[in-house]
């Protein structure tokens, strides 16, 4: 078959690798937020497709038999593309999510709806706060600059925030426990903005937070469409090799 994957996460490279192992023709498509990604499986291409249409073009373009929407848990506006696409351009679509994290006994979550809502669950009083958010969230933090910020991004924050104290980290993940406990530390952080990214790479300042007592501010999750959807890269090779199955069925005389 030819897979297109919609990636962006650790899970759509890993099933690319194993799919291209398995003899699959691979496409792997980045929206090109990073700009030195790491080596992908497959053909690799950049960029948004132009919309729902542009998409469905390319799927029937390509020849494309299965579309997996393996994007990052809050990309919700390509998760919805690749639904319109798939009945646009008749191909089979699933969807690869990891699992949110959930408060456990310890944590000090408050969730917001988004980085705005964020902003003012801060509060006004100056607090130290750790932003472990994408260059493009950042912006509404520019309303409450008496706080002071550690920034941590893939990419550098451009154009910075207009507050007196901020400390920029430039990091890729996976973050272990420890490393995060002591960052915590030795900016004596007391609220840390994230998303609920869930898997591990990301979950060490959510449990170092909660060793220390310091408050999450938790961006919900976006709603995304309904489709069918395995949260592993083992559950989505096997919900592969059934979508297979099933095309060989269907085009059989
Ligand atoms: P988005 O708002 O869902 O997508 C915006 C546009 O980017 C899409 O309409 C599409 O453009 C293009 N796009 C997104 N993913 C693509 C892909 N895999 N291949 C080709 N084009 C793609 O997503 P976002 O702007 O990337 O990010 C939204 C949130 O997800 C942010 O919170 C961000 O930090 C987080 N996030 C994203 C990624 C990622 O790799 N995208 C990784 C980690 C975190 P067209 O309409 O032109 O097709």
């Amino acid at each position: 078959m030819h897979i297109l994957i919609l990636g962006g996460t650790t899970e759509a490279r890993l099933l690319g690798e194993r799919l291209a192992a398995g003899g699959h023709r691979l496409t792997m498509s980045l929206a090109g937020r990073t700009h030195a990604p790491l080596p992908m499986p497959g053909q690799v291409r950049i960029g948004g497709f132009g919309g729902p249409e542009g998409l469905a073009q390319y799927l029937s373009a390509e020849r494309v038999d299965l579309l997996v929407d393996a994007t990052h848990p809050y990309a919700a506006a390509m998760s919805e593309h690749a639904v319109q696409a798939a009945v646009r351009a008749g191909v089979a679509l699933i969807a690869l999510r990891r699992a949110a994290w959930e408060p456990v006994d310890g944590d000090r979550w408050t969730e917001v709806a988004g980085a705005q809502e964020a902003v003012r669950a801060l509060g006004p009083a100056a607090r130290r706060v750790f932003l472990a958010l994408g260059r493009q969230e950042i912006a509404p933090f520019r309303d409450a600059p008496q706080h002071f910020y550690l920034v941590r991004s893939v990419e550098p924050v451009d154009p910075p925030l207009p507050a007196a104290d901020v400390i920029y980290v430039q990091a890729r993940g996976p973050f272990s426990q420890e490393n995060d406990l002591a960052l915590l530390t030795t900016h004596r952080v007391d609220a840390i903005v994230s998303k609920n990214s869930g898997g591990a790479a990301a979950y060490g300042k959510i449990a170092a937070a909660r060793q220390l007592g310091i408050e999450v501010i938790m961006l919900r999750r976006p709603a995304l469409p309904r489709v069918p959807s395995v949260a592993t890269v083992d559950e989505a090779l096997a919900l592969v090799a059934h979508a297979g199955a099933f095309r060989g069925a269907e085009t059989k005389p």
